[in-house]
Order: structure tokens, then sequence, then C-alpha cells
């Protein structure tokens, strides 16, 4: 495969992301909500960006590291337990880096978590001595193990994990978790946490140096605007100027709020880009601290 630097400069942007899986629907849809769409074709590998030079690559998670680094893709949408561990592996043979994790993007949360048998009275990772761990997440439990001085056998799985330890094939298992429901249904519980994962973006280690560098750059201005806003309202209200400083505690979530004052009297307007959640509940409290005329709104985009 042609490693990146030798890749010859293209001017469209390509982007791998899951073909079909847990992270599939919300990367698109992420995807589209920084304007970009798409021409599907045929063989639903490729599609072709309409409204920018962005293609999508629709592919197994698991190449997405590996697109990557050779160059075939310039940046993926993939989990980072899947990045950090094909990070891992490639340093473990020595090899140099070449992909990392260019922004967390708040969706498709789990944990990389070592897990027991329930009958298992849980003191500290000590225990783990000796043990057998199986796990689809080598180079990451091993690179755990050994900050931990901890001498176990990983024994590498490629899936269904969780059943290894009533097969006796491990003592331990180390897998993601995210409710925790497939392990209490195999008698599991969790006792420590590796890593916490979601869904990033990965690109090369090096920016790029032609047209996809500006494409990118387009790209994660958009991105950031849109992972700002996910979870936010705007929140317009009036109130006596007054009240003003018992308000303002209960935003804590607000940006600076922009104040108007309402013309010839001692009211003052107020428009305030929440964070967080506005519940009934925290209008109420809004109301009985002085404010009127509450009012949330959705925001469809913003750009800092
Ligand atoms: P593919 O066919 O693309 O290889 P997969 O079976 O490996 O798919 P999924 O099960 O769709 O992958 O999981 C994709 C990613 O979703 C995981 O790598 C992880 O980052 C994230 N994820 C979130 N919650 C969980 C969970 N409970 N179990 C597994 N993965 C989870
Ligand atoms: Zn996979």
């Amino acid at each position: 495969m042609t490693p990146p630097s030798a890749a010859p400069a293209r001017d469209r942007l390509r982007i791998a992301i899951q073909k079909s899986g847990r992270l599939a629907e919300p990367a698109r849809a992420l995807l589209s909500s920084c304007g970009l769409s798409w021409r599907e074709s045929r063989d639903r590998l490729f599609c072709y960006g309409e409204t920018l030079p962005v293609d999508l690559l629709l592919v197994r998670d698991d190449d997405i590291p590996g697109l990557i680094a050779d160059g075939v893709c310039d940046l993926g949408i993939v989990g980072r337990n899947v990045l950090l561990e094909q990070d891992g592996e490639r340093r473990g043979i020595g090899r140099a880096p070449a992909f990392r994790e260019w922004r967390a993007l708040g969706f498709g949360g789990c944990r990389l978590a070592l897990a027991v048998p329930d009958g298992w009275e849980w003191r500290s990772v000590s225990q783990l001595a000796g043990k057998r761990i199986a796990t689809s997440y080598p180079a990451l439990l091993s690179q755990w193990l050994a900050t931990q001085c901890i001498d176990a056998k990983v024994v590498v799985l490629s899936g269904s994990v969780e059943i290894a330890p009533r097969l006796g094939q491990a003592d331990a298992i180390c897998d993601l978790v995210s409710s925790g429901a497939t392990l209490a249904a195999n008698q599991l519980k969790p006792v420590q946490t590796l890593i916490e994962s979601e869904a990033v973006l990965a690109g090369p280690e090096q920016a790029f140096d032609d047209v996809r560098g500006e494409l990118a750059d387009l790209l994660l201005r958009r991105l950031d605007g849109a992972l700002r806003i996910r979870h936010s309202k705007l929140l317009l209200f009036q109130a006596p100027r007054s009240v003003l400083p018992d308000l303002l505690p209960l935003l804590p979530d607000a940006e600076t709020p922009t104040v108007m004052q309402v013309d010839g009297q001692d009211s003052l307007a107020l428009q305030a880009l929440c964070h967080g959640a506005l519940t009934w509940q925290r209008l109420e409290e809004l109301k009985r601290a002085g404010a009127r005329g509450l009012m949330v709104l959705p925001v469809e985009g913003m750009l800092a």
C-alpha cells in the first residue's frame, strides 16, 4: 500500500464511516448536519459528495484506521477503542503512529472494562495475576497489564468474549460495556475501566498539504459548530433589571447572555444560549426568580 506522504495530491476529501452497525447512522447524520450530502452509488461502498467535494467510503469499522494509515481515506469516524487498539498494535511491532484522534464526537459512548464472574469477591487488580483474560483488545489489555505490573495470560477472541468464562476459555474478560446488561446476562460484573470510549473523527498524524487541508478545516469548523449546539437551546425571556443577580446563577450552563434594554422601562430582554437541558423545572425556577415570557428555541446552526 502507498504511504500517505507518497500519495498523489487529491482535490477531494474521502471520509470512511461504518457501513452498518452502531456508528453508521449517527456518523452520517452528523456529517449531514455539517451540510454534506451524497449521491449513493449502486454498490453502496462509495458515496460521491454533492454539496462539497467530500466523499464517503462505507466500510467495516475495524478497517478505518488502516485505510487512513494507507492513505486510502483521509478521515474516518470510528470508536476510540478501535483507534487506540490498532495504534497500540502498530507500536507493538515497532511501526510509527499513522493516525490519531482529531475530535471526540459525543456518540457511541462505551467503556473498555475488565469483568469477572459474579461469584468473585473483588478486592484489587492484583487478583488477576496468573489468570486468563479473554478479549478482542489484546494491545490495550497488554499495555494496561504492563502498567499495573500484572502477569496474566491474554486470550485473544474475535467475538462473543462474554461467554468465554462459562465455556472455560478464560477466568475473566476485557470487553466493551455500555449498559452492562450483556455482562449481567452472562453472570459477569465490571470491576475496572481501562478506557472511556466514544466515536471520534480520526485523521492522519500530519495535516494535509494540498486542497484537502482546506476542506478538512472547513469540515472541522462546521463539526465544532454542530457539536456545540447539539444539546443547546436558545432561551429568551424578559426580567426586571433588579432580579438579574438572582437569575444569572440559575443559568450556569449558558454562554454570557445578550442583554437588551426594553425601551423606557426598567425591564430587560435577555437571550442566552444554554448547553444543558432546559427542563420545565428549570423554567419554573427562573420564573419564580422573576423571569417572564420564557421561550425556548431550537438552534439549527452556529458558526463561531
Ligand atoms: P463492523 O461490522 O463494522 O465490524 P462491529 O460489530 O465491530 O461492526 P458495532 O457493534 O457496530 O461494531 O460497534 C461499533 C462501535 O460502537 C464500537 O467499536 C464501539 O466504539 C461502539 N459501541 C458503543 N456501545 C457499544 C457496546 N455496548 N458494545 C460494542 N460497541 C459499542
Ligand atoms: Zn468491527
